[in-house]
């Protein structure tokens, strides 16, 4: 799958987010819109699509979940 990445801001930027192209899909991850999103998906889809999952495997868990404190 051809997937371009246009902009990763990780949980902690002060605007998080993830924007790319997937198979020519614009596929986002934005935690203020509920999570990821790819424009091939309707508003009645409950599933992610392959495009979502595509990107997010290209993506470091870190960038969209809070690092665990390390315990001593
Ligand atoms: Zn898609």
């Amino acid at each position: 799958m051809s997937i371009h990445i246009l902009r990763v801001l990780g949980i902690r930027s002060k605007t998080p987010g993830v924007l790319a192209i997937a198979e020519g899909h614009m596929v986002r991850w934005d935690p203020r819109r509920g999570g990821w999103d790819c424009q091939c998906l309707t508003p009645a889809d409950e599933y992610e699509c392959e495009h979502i999952e595509a990107v997010r495997n290209l993506i470091d868990q870190r960038v969209t979940e809070p690092v665990k404190a390390r315990t001593a």
